[in-house]
């Protein structure tokens, strides 16, 4: 699945129809929710055909595209059993996760379906859109009066038919409205294979440094992003709760948070796709979010993000073009000599590796060493799991790293 994005431009009474469909998704998100808890819907299709019940009781339910009102329902549906056996993060993604992370036996988190309060988003599928012939613009069809938008951005969607497209989303922002497409295609491309491989060691002081010791730096934007974005945050707290200048300041803080994610996703995306065309094999450590305990030290809360990214779009190309892609166990990784595999003990500060072999390296050039042949031994059965290549929308674009690996294996 890709998903293609444009912003839209329309009227502003057009956008307060797009905010009424919004809250009628939330409506009906909330109203199956609480079926389901009153115990009077207890599958997804009971809480499908509640949404019939909803559409005669309210009219603005009616109002809405049936489908986007099944969408709905499904929301709700996938809030229930990601509560009952969750990954991390994102309570929104689909049922197909909740059945992964089980199979997988990945640790749940225990908690109980929440109501939202804040829906972003209204998903159509085949149905309630017309899309016109020169693709520059968007009809909604049903009765909720949004109309026509014009779009603007990516040509790349001329490339596939309407048919194609399975579901498209209006999703609101803190700077507008876009639409996005998600086009069902499995995006696979063929590059030449380079004969190298390559292991790559998360610093603090360098994004990465490889096995060749080659070293990629920390995005100056990155750093300076997050400080405006503290003072953004700081403005917002100093702000009387319920004020018109806090209500400015938390819209400026969602700017800044915008323009991070964007930047951060970007930079992930460039580097990573250069990273696999140009190796076929890459290792890296298996970092997780969920180990990387909160921490108050600027530099590595900006790279803990930006490096869980890289990492997840590093697995998403590798799969796009037939690469390796190895996640090992990150213990010990700088501690280890690379050529005798002695364990040569260093404090964080001793930046070289000194071992009595005669083996001279920067720490973080032997700790990148040492990853690439942990992952050479074991290639193809390493501790990739689900996880999903969340652009900075948040939303999914259908990555399933694991599923790379295991066609790796067995080819
Ligand atoms: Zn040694």
């Amino acid at each position: 699945m890709l998903v293609f994005e444009f912003k839209a431009y329309g009227k502003p009474k057009q956008f307060s129809a797009i905010d009424e469909a919004l809250r009628t998704v939330q409506f009906i998100r909330n109203k199956a929710l609480r079926f389901w808890m009153d115990g009077l819907g207890k599958t997804q299709y009971d809480l499908n055909k509640y949404c019939a019940v909803l559409a005669k009781e309210f009219p603005f339910c009616n109002e809405l595209n049936s489908m986007a009102r099944q969408a709905s329902a499904e929301r709700a549906w996938s809030a229930i059993t990601n509560a009952r056996c969750s990954t991390w993060g994102n309570p929104k993604t689909a049922l197909a996760r909740f059945y992964d992370s089980c199979k997988k036996q990945i640790p749940l988190k225990k908690g109980f379906p929440q109501f939202q309060k804040n829906n972003r988003s209204v998903e159509y599928k085949s149905s309630g859109w017309k899309l016109a012939d020169n693709r520059k613009s968007i009809t909604f069809t049903d009765k909720k009066r949004i109309g026509t938008l014009k779009l603007k951005g990516t040509r790349d969607l001329h490339f596939y038919q309407p048919d194609q497209i399975k579901r498209v989303r209006l999703v609101k922002r803190a700077d507008g409205y876009y639409v996005q497409f998600c086009v069902s295609v499995d995006r696979t491309e063929s590059v030449e294979v380079t004969g190298t491989a390559i292991g790559l060691d998360v610093g603090l002081n360098d994004f990465y440094t490889d096995s060749n010791n080659q070293k990629i730096e920390n995005p100056r934007f990155l750093a300076q992003g997050e400080r405006r974005l503290k003072m953004a945050q700081k403005r917002v707290a100093k702000r009387v709760k319920g004020s018109k200048n806090r209500r400015k300041a938390r819209q400026i803080l969602g700017k800044r948070h915008l323009k991070i994610s964007r930047q951060r996703k970007d930079h992930a995306v460039k580097l990573a796709r250069c990273v696999i065309t140009s190796n076929d094999v890459v290792a890296y450590e298996d970092l997780r979010i969920k180990n990387m305990v909160r921490n108050h030290c600027l530099a590595k809360s900006i790279n803990d993000a930006s490096w869980y990214q890289f990492r997840v779009w590093l697995e998403y190309f590798g799969k796009v073009f037939g690469k390796i892609t190895i996640a090992v166990t990150p213990n010990g990784t700088s501690q280890e000599c690379s050529s005798c595999k002695t364990v040569v003990k260093k404090g964080l500060s001793t930046r070289t590796h000194i071992c009595r072999c005669g083996c001279v390296l920067g720490r973080d050039h032997n700790a990148a060493r040492n990853i690439l042949s942990r992952g050479l031994a074991t290639v193809g059965h390493t501790g990739s799991y689900g996880l999903e290549a969340c652009n900075a929308w948040g939303e999914d674009t259908a990555t399933h790293v694991g599923a790379s690996l295991h066609e790796q294996v067995t080819s």
